[in-house]
């Protein structure tokens, strides 16, 4: 019987997690449009923290590696099985273990999806802001170990900001709760803030506790088009200088628009670049900043659309956060990358990072999270061309060396799993770099979670 085997049969008979031969659905994430895929010796489904401890002592006994996986989601490979050991798939720990919305607070296993918890908050009046995409899809705990963003980062803050406690499972097999259901918590190193964004690299997230704030009573959207990268930039700092305190500030590209415009639910104005501001709060606070938007939009756009309805505001969230699969339809791959940059420097990357792909002769969009200053330039390749999909990686390192020469970094929300892992030292330079490595090794003594990945 071959080792691969062994370990999927070993496993089996020696853990109360169901334990499945690798299908290709667990070898791959988002990263599969640019060629990447895995091989795992096992899959794991464990239904709770303690059959989750099992296979992760049950590894780290027999030196095998450990993948932890949510929604298979993610951009970066972090969920791909690089050579072998167990997938770990969080799928089936998908209970709400408590809600107390007159304290704002919930308690959740880390399978939830990240809708279905958006759902629940929203049945008890509350909001949970972090909204990355692909939600039907990802998992908490995903977003916990990438500390995702998404377009309402700009005012809430990234998931990180709303985590008060995890529940992890350590090496070699232990679990450990690191804060829990409270709002201050200064005692010890964070190891709770180590943990978020660590992408299965320290630890698999089993739980979180996590903070919710009161839904906002009216979230109005506000579409500004204008006349290139300059005018929709400087429209976007006019919005930051005048204190307005937009809820999400996006921005799409003239190339971007010239895929996703058809589905757009209004007018387009041929060659555009397309500004989105949400004014969110109490009714009159939304509508003052609604008004605000729109003056300040107003000074040089080429056309407005701000809806009201109900229906047509879903309609275009809807549009906006199907805007990557418009983009992967259109050669059948591609390499998109999630660099963040200063601010005051997000033109100078928009127009850079476009250049990139003329450069290597493919076609290239960029949108993102403008007020953070996070750009999704996306590189458009032929799906069926080895040749095409073999420049992935040096058009991402050309965008790597862009955010580091403007003084920003490598991920602004995806994380640095595979694609990413050598140029974490260059970001952080030696001595940080160091530290990082021991951080990883007091964690994991063996270098089996998630070995390849992050650093
Ligand atoms: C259409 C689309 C839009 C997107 N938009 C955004 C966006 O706006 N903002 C954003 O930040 N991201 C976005 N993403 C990326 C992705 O959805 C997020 O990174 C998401 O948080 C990943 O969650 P997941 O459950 O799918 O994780 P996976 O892809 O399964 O895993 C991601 C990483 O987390 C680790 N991991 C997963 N679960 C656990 C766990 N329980 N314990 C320990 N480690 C774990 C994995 O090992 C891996 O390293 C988008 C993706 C798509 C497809």
């Amino acid at each position: 019987m071959s080792a691969l085997a062994s370990v999927e049969r070993d496993l089996r008979a020696a853990v109360a997690a169901e334990v499945i031969a690798p299908s290709a659905a667990y070898l791959t994430d988002q990263t599969e449009a640019r060629g990447l895929g895995g091989r795992a010796d096992a899959v794991a489904l464990p239904h709770n923290t303690e059959e989750v401890a099992e296979v992760v002592s049950w590894c780290y006994a027999h030196g095998v590696p450990i993948v932890p996986r949510g929604g298979g989601t993610g951009y970066a490979g972090g969920a791909v099985p690089l050579d072998g050991g167990v997938v770990i798939s969080l799928e089936r720990l998908d209970r709400v273990r408590s809600f107390d919305p007159l304290l704002w607070r919930i308690e959740v296993d880390a399978g939830v999806r990240t809708a279905e918890l958006r759902r629940v908050a929203r049945e008890g009046g509350l909001l949970f802001p972090p909204d990355p995409g692909a939600a039907e899809q990802s998992q908490i705990g995903g977003n916990v170990a990438t500390n995702a963003g998404g377009p309402h980062a700009f005012k809430y803050g990234v998931t990180g900001a709303w985590v008060t406690g995890l529940e992890v499972v350590v090496p070699p097999g232990e679990v450990v709760q690191l804060g829990g259901a409270l709002r201050k918590d200064v005692a010890g190193y964070d190891l709770k803030h180590l943990l978020v964004g660590s992408e299965g690299t320290l630890g698999v997230i089993t739980a979180a506790w996590l903070r919710l704030t009161p839904a906002p009573e009216a979230a109005w959207p506000v579409i500004g088009f204008f006349d290139g990268v300059r005018g929709g930039v400087g429209a976007i700092e006019r919005v930051v200088g005048s204190g307005l305190t937009a809820a999400a500030l996006e921005y799409i590209d003239s190339e971007t628009m010239r895929y996703a415009g058809a589905s757009f639910p209004g007018e387009v104005p041929g060659g555009a670049f397309a500004v989105l501001a949400e004014a969110d709060g109490s009714t009159d606070e939304a509508a003052r900043i609604r008004a605000d938007l729109l003056d300040v939009f107003g000074e040089d756009a080429l056309a407005l659309y701000a809806p009201e309805s109900p229906q047509e505001i879903a309609a275009l969230w809807r549009w906006r956060d199907g805007l990557a699969l418009v983009v992967d339809a259109q050669r059948g791959g591609k390499a998109s990358e999630d660099i963040a940059v200063p601010l005051d420097r997000l033109g100078e990357a928009i127009e850079a990072s476009l250049e990139v792909g003329r450069s290597f002769g493919i076609p290239a969009c960029s949108w993102g999270h403008a007020g953070d200053g996070n750009l999704h330039t996306t590189f458009l390749l032929a799906g069926d061309d080895d040749r095409e999909l073999e420049l992935a990686p040096k058009l991402s390192e050309a965008l790597f060396e862009l955010a580091l020469r403007l003084g920003g970094t490598i991920s602004g929300e995806h994380g640095v799993g595979f694609v990413k892992r050598n140029w974490l030292a260059k970001q952080l330079g030696p001595r940080a770099f160091e530290l990082h490595v021991a951080v990883k090794r007091a964690f994991d003594p063996q270098n089996l979670l998630n070995p390849g990945k992050k650093a």
